[in-house]
C-alpha cells in the first residue's frame, strides 16, 4: 500500500496536495523543488495515483481499484513518465513528442493525464518553451509534475505557471523513527544515518542499508580511537586504505567532524543520551577529559580547512597527512 501516510514528514506539500484534490481544485501544473532523492518521485506518484484512484477515500488512494493497481506497477497508461534519450539533456524532441503531441489526446481511462518529468532542469531552452506552450493552454484534464533539484535552472515564463512546492529537510526525529521502523536498523545506527543525511530521506535510507557507509564508519572510528598511539607510518596505511576502499573521503571527515562534536558536547554537559556514538562513550569521555576545549576547536578548524582543501583538489594524502597530525596534537 501506498498513500500520502507513507511520505516521510513534508507536511506543508502533504497538505496542499491533499487539499487540491478533496476540493477538485487541482492545478495544471505543479514544481516540486528539492534536493536529489529527497522523495519528490515518490510525492508525484502518489499524487498521481490518488488523482486517478477510481474509489478514493477522501484525497487517499484505494490501492485496490484496477487504476491503482496500474499505477503501483507502473503501468498506468494516463499517468505518463517522461523519459529521455540523452543522459544530461531533454530535448525539445522529448518534450514534442511525450507532451505536446501526446497531451491533445483525451485519457485512456482516467479522469486526468498525468505526465511526470523527472529532473525537470535537464531540459534546454527549446524544450522548456516547448512545454511552455502546453502550461499555457493545457487541456482540462493536464496536469504535469515537474521535479527539480535546480529550481533556478526554470525560465521564469515556466516557473510563472507553475504551483511551485518546496521540499523540506526533514526532522532527525522523524527520519529515525522512519528508519527504525521500516528499514529496522538500531537505534544507534539510526541516529548516525538521520545525522548524515541532513533531512534527506532517500539518503538516509541508501546510508542506512549501505555496507559502505558502515565500512567508512568503522574505518573513522578506529583511526579515532588508536590516533594517540599511531606513528606516522600507521597514519598513511590508514590513509591509502580510505583510497583503496574508494571511500567517500567527505562522508569519512563527516564522521570525525561528528565524533568530535560528540567529544564537546559530552565535555559541555557530560550528558552521554544526546551523543550520536553513545555506543562509544567510554571512548568520547576519555578523548573529552584529555583535550582542551581549545584543543577540540583547532581539531574543528582543521576539518573545515581540510574539507576546503579537497574541495579546490589540493592532493588528498597530503589534505589527510596534515589533518591527522592536527588530531593527534590536538585532539
Ligand atoms: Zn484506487
Amino acid at each position: 500500500m501506498a498513500g500520502f501516510g507513507d511520505i516521510i514528514g513534508q507536511e506543508q506539500i502533504k497538505e496542499h496536495l491533499q487539499n487540491a484534490i478533496t476540493t477538485g481544485k487541482v492545478s495544471h501544473a505543479y514544481i516540486i523543488n528539492g534536493e536529489k532523492s529527497s522523495g519528490k518521485e515518490f510525492i508525484a506518484r502518489i499524487f498521481a495515483m490518488a488523482l486517478q484512484c477510481e474509489s478514493r477515500d477522501g484525497a487517499e488512494p484505494c490501492g485496490e481499484c484496477h487504476s491503482c493497481k496500474q499505477a503501483l506497477s507502473d503501468n498506468q497508461p494516463d499517468i505518463i513518465k517522461v523519459i529521455h534519450e540523452k543522459p544530461n539533456t531533454i530535448s525539445v524532441d522529448d518534450i514534442r513528442s511525450q507532451i505536446n503531441n501526446d497531451v491533445v489526446i483525451k485519457p485512456y481511462s482516467s479522469k486526468y493525464k498525468v505526465y511526470i518529468i523527472n529532473e525537470a532542469e535537464k531540459m534546454n531552452t527549446q524544450a522548456q518553451n516547448a512545454i511552455l506552450k502546453t502550461l499555457e493552454e493545457p487541456p482540462e484534464y493536464a496536469v504535469i509534475m515537474l521535479l527539480t533539484a535546480n529550481i533556478n535552472a526554470l525560465l521564469p515564463t515556466v516557473l510563472s505557471r507553475c504551483v511551485v512546492l518546496n521540499m523540506k529537510p526533514v526532522a532527525d526525529e522523524v527520519m529515525k523513527k522512519y528508519l527504525m521502523e521500516e528499514i529496522r536498523i538500531p537505534d544507534y545506527k539510526a541516529s548516525v544515518c538521520a545525522s548524515f543525511a541532513r533531512g534527506n530521506v532517500g539518503k538516509a535510507r541508501a546510508l542506512a542499508t549501505s555496507e559502505e557507509f558502515d565500512n567508512i564508519k568503522n574505518e573513522a572510528v578506529s583511526f579515532l580511537k588508536y590516533v594517540q598511539e599511531m606513528e606516522l607510518h600507521e597514519m598513511i596505511s590508514a590513509i591509502k586504505k580510505i583510497n583503496d576502499y574508494k571511500m567517500d573521503p567527505a562522508e569519512y571527515m563527516d564522521i570525525i567532524m561528528i565524533w568530535y562534536r560528540d567529544v564537546l558536547l559530552f565535555k559541555a554537559t557530560s550528558d552521554a543520551n544526546q551523543l550520536i556514538f553513545r555506543d562509544e562513550i567510554q571512548e568520547i569521555a576519555k578523548v573529552a577529559r584529555r583535550s582542551s576545549y581549545e584543543g577540540l576547536e583547532n581539531v574543528m578548524k582543521a576539518l573545515d580547512k581540510a574539507k576546503a582543501r579537497l574541495n579546490a583538489n589540493v592532493n588528498f594524502e597530503l589534505t589527510m597527512e596534515l589533518l591527522m597530525l592536527e588530531i593527534k596534537e590536538n585532539g
